[in-house]
């Protein structure tokens, strides 16, 4: 018999239509009552918050944390019901925090609990079918919706409304769930976790466009942030108003961390002009790797709660 733990947090899946056809929460959880299709399990369920996820803060992700970080002791294995719009958020922070053997399996719905072609309970079971496979183990925070086991590592919500939404543009699916199996193709590279106490660091997110001002950045030299994610063009570059923006933020000590702004891909130094990203390297910019914005911002924030030294937090976003 295997025991898992089940959080729900809120989100889609726990809401329903009213009679408008708009979709609103609910005071109880309909997954509550749910009947489900599974061989032998013991299910501990508690309704941690019940907040769309738009509301969920990295001070709720700590409290997810805090609830989880002896629960390997206790469980075979977790499963989080999430709202859509920011599960990539949590499921990374977690997965950046916890080092666990036993699977922590993430999901959500994109219909709510009385729309046509709902898809929460079938999500829910499926990411419980994951949470007890024997396979799941040692894969760190996973993402399962519609079908598909995606790494926290990689994942992204990438459509705003089709039920096939979650995705890892950059490695594909980790595996599959199918009627009678749950595949896994591929492994993951080893990655380092830290653990976390607070989360008071204030780090924006910033995307470059074509004629960015580098004035808003310098603004921001002198606003009280700790650190900046820029989601910068194509491999890594800025435009040269922008980049003389970086150079005041980093003259000011504040870390600033490129992304690419582009959906696939890597962002590496490979242009040595103002804004390329090697002149941005050297001036001390730090280049993250496989992260979108949102997930940078995360990396940033736990490097810097746990105080590495330049050189560490440089290593620690290079690093898958
Ligand atoms: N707005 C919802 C949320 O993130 C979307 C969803 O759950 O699919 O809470």
């Amino acid at each position: 018999m295997k025991r898992i733990l089940v959080l729900h947090t809120g989100g889609t899946i726990a809401m329903h239509e009213d009679v408008d056809g708009d979709v609103e929460q609910g005071a109880q959880n309909p997954l509550n009552d749910a009947h489900l299709d599974l061989p032998e399990v013991e299910l501990t369920t508690e309704n941690i918050f019940n907040l769309p996820s738009e509301h969920i803060t990295p001070t709720h992700m700590l409290a997810l944390y805090n609830r989880l970080k002896d629960a390997e002791q206790d469980f075979d294995g977790v499963v989080i019901t999430h709202g859509t719009d920011t599960l990539e958020e949590t499921s990374f922070f977690l997965d950046g925090t916890l080092s666990f053997e036993i699977p922590i399996v993430m999901t959500g719905a994109m219909r709510s609990s009385n729309e046509l072609g709902s898809d929460g309970l079938y999500n829910f079971q499926s990411a419980l079918r994951v949470a007890i496979d024997e396979q799941s183990k040692n894969r760190g925070v996973m993402v399962v919706l519609n079908d598909e086991i995606h790494a926290a590592r990689f994942v992204t919500k990438t459509h705003a409304t089709n039920v096939a939404t979650f995705a890892s543009p950059i490695s594909g699916a980790m595996g599959m769930v199918n009627k009678r199996k749950i595949l896994f193709f591929y492994d993951l590279p080893d990655k380092r976790t830290y653990p976390i106490k607070a989360v008071d660091k204030r780090i924006p997110v910033m995307k470059a466009y074509a004629g960015m001002d580098g004035h808003i950045l310098s603004l921001l030299a002198d606003s009280g942030i700790d650190g900046i994610v820029i989601e910068a063009l194509g491999a890594g570059n800025l435009g040269e108003d922008a980049a003389l923006g970086v150079l005041k933020l980093l003259d000011a000590g504040i870390p600033v961390v490129i992304v690419s702004r582009s959906f696939k891909g890597i962002a590496e130094p490979v242009y040595d002009y103002l804004g390329g990203g090697v002149q941005l390297e050297k001036a001390g910019a730090i280049f993250a790797s496989a992260v979108n914005g949102q997930k940078a911002r995360l990396k940033l924030l736990i490097g810097l709660e746990n105080q590495l030294n330049t050189n560490d937090l440089n290593n620690y976003l290079h690093e898958f």
